[in-house]
């Protein structure tokens, strides 16, 4: 059976969140089963704010959720770590309103996941399988989840500048591939459009240290960490963004020149599709034998 798990012990770390500039602490709980992920400030109230879809507020250049008087921001990052990390249960403690950007990527978060640990529970893991398309276009922007037997995800990109006019990748999300090639993947952004960002007070915290900057020809920072790093983070929000239906989703995630406006639209409006999937206990499901009998695939007894 494929348990749920939370992190074995509380464990904070401290940086500084990316459009207010502040300095936040970010503390991990362990949490009870089926008690999800939920984001809680120290600094006011006593109000819990689940990272579901319902509970979506402002989302500009980042993802933010809000509950009675708390809310909470830019958590797109830390929530694509603790699903791919495969962490269900959680208390996410907050002394400010931003999720601390760190470097940029979700790769300090999963450090601090590791640092921690993950500890199964006693109760089945419950994953949102896609048994039928859903799909949003908007003008020439599209995101779609279609069946699979395994969580992946296409994402491809296109912008006016000489680096980004195509990238494209396709992969199956597991732990190991979170870790190993999206988590790294830093958010970017273009000079040109820094100014603009500071003027309306976002990106206050922004610099070279946790964000890739695009100048006319190139990036500002001394190297990339992968040659597609661009479309590396694009998953990256996206499996964030898509956390929102408070699941782990089995279904092939299929995106193009999406943002964090359509990647959780999109995540709303897969909750309201229940006839396009089902909730089950396992990955790949027992396959029915003609008299009954239900068995494992041979490939799930291999792996175990
Ligand atoms: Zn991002």
């Amino acid at each position: 059976m494929d348990l749920q798990r939370t992190v074995r012990r509380k464990i904070s770390c401290v940086g500084i969140g990316l459009h207010s500039g502040n300095k936040v602490t970010l503390s991990l709980k362990p949490a009870a089963p089926d008690f999800g992920i939920r984001f809680r400030r120290t600094d006011i109230g006593r109000s819990e704010v689940p990272a579901t879809v319902r509970h979506l507020a402002g989302i500009q250049l980042a993802t933010g959720l809000a509950f009675e008087e708390v809310s909470v921001d830019t958590v797109e990052h830390l929530l694509a770590a603790l699903v791919s990390v495969g962490v269900d249960n959680v208390i996410v403690e907050l002394s400010s309103p931003e999720v601390p950007i760190m470097d940029g990527s979700a790769a300090p978060f999963v450090y601090l996941i590791h640092e921690a640990g993950v500890a199964p529970q006693q109760v089945a893991r419950k994953y949102l399988k896609i048994i039928r398309p859903i799909a949003i276009s908007r003008g020439d922007k599209r995101i779609a989840l279609v069946p699979s037997d395994h969580f992946k995800v296409t994402y491809s990109v296109s912008y006016d500048h000489p680096l980004l006019r195509h990238q494209s990748r396709t992969l199956r999300i597991t732990e190991e591939t979170f870790v190993e090639d999206i988590a790294p993947a830093r958010t970017f952004t273009f000079l040109k459009d820094v100014e603009m960002l500071r003027q309306n007070g976002l990106a206050l915290g922004g610099s070279l240290e946790n964000a890739i900057v695009l100048g006319e020809t190139g990036v500002l920072n001394n190297a990339l960490r992968f040659e597609d790093e661009f479309v590396r983070h694009k998953i990256l929000d996206a499996i964030g963004d898509l956390a929102l239906v408070g699941y782990p989703v089995i279904g092939h995630l299929v995106a193009h020149r999406a943002g964090h406006a359509l990647h959780t639209e999109f995540a709303a409006k897969v909750l309201d599709e229940t006839e396009a999937w089902r909730i089950v206990e396992a990955p790949v499901e027992p396959v029915t034998m003609p008299f009954g009998v239900k068995v494992k695939p041979a490939t799930s007894g291999l792996a175990g």
